[in-house]
């Protein structure tokens, strides 16, 4: 390999792991708009796929509203696609993906084939505060933005700042739902956390700070990691 070979960087692939409520979504969205790096949220795409009710919508649907994780191969099949649109070319950030181990293993196949390198980041966020966070989480249907009643509030109580719609309580962020995605999010996403732990560094972050202050220590990993 000659000295140009070994400067040419890989593209990366930033994962942001952690539980529901501790602020993926937030932070993805930041990173994406600062650093232009493509984001896939595979919780928005499948909340896409209900609205326009396709079929892997009407199949998702009445898994996520109880709780439950959507099956790994519908998943993979997503991702697999998703990420030969061009925005993908240089890198790509997800959020909400890899779930279980099973998806992990596929993003690694998928990972080496593209010559990527992994960039992980694990949120850690106290159990009582991920509660409060989803019980006052307030949803977009229409662009999918996301506030929340206390430390992200819209301008216009229960209208959203970017389109005018009417925001809502997502449906699995009602209280018997939420114990659900705990239980799921303790016994297939935490094994996927260790897969990655046995690979390679896995960045752990406080993400019980102010939304402003987490993304302060996000951006200084990041910017290590591409440098
Ligand atoms: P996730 O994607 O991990 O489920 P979100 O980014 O949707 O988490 O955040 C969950 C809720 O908590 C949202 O209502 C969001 O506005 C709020 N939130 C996110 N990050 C913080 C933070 N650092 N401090 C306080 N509230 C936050
Ligand atoms: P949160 O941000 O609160 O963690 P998401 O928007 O990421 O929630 O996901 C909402 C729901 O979508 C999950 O509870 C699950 O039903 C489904 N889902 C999202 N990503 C995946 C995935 N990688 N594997 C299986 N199900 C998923
Ligand atoms: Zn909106």
């Amino acid at each position: 390999m000659g000295a140009a070979d070994a400067q040419t960087k890989r593209p990366l692939c930033f994962l942001l792991l952690g539980p529901p409520g501790a602020g993926k979504g937030t932070q993805s969205a930041i990173i994406a708009r600062r650093t232009g790096v493509a984001r896939i949220s595979t919780g928005e795409m499948l909340r896409d796929a209900i609205a326009r009710k396709t079929p892997l919508g009407e199949q998702a649907a009445p898994l996520m509203d109880n709780g439950n994780l959507v099956p790994d191969s519908l998943l993979v099949a997503l991702i697999a696609e998703r990420v030969t649109e061009a925005d993908c070319t240089n890198g790509f950030l997800l959020d909400g993906f890899p779930r279980t181990v099973n998806q992990a293993e596929s993003l690694d196949r998928l990972v080496a084939d593209r010559g990527m390198e992994l960039v992980v980041m694990n949120f850690d966020v106290p159990r009582a505060v991920l509660l409060r966070r989803l019980s006052g989480r307030r949803w977009c249907p229409n662009c999918q933005a996301t506030y929340h009643v206390e430390t992200s509030p819209s301008k216009k109580p229960g209208i959203c700042d970017q389109c005018g719609s009417k925001l809502i309580q997502r449906p699995d962020d009602r209280e018997n739902v939420v114990a659900k995605r705990l239980e799921a999010y303790e016994a297939q996403t935490v094994p996927v956390i260790q897969h990655y732990e046995k690979r390679g560094p896995v960045h752990r972050v406080d993400g019980y700070r102010d939304v402003d202050d987490v993304f302060a220590e996000v951006e200084q990993y990041l910017t290590g990691a591409m440098s």
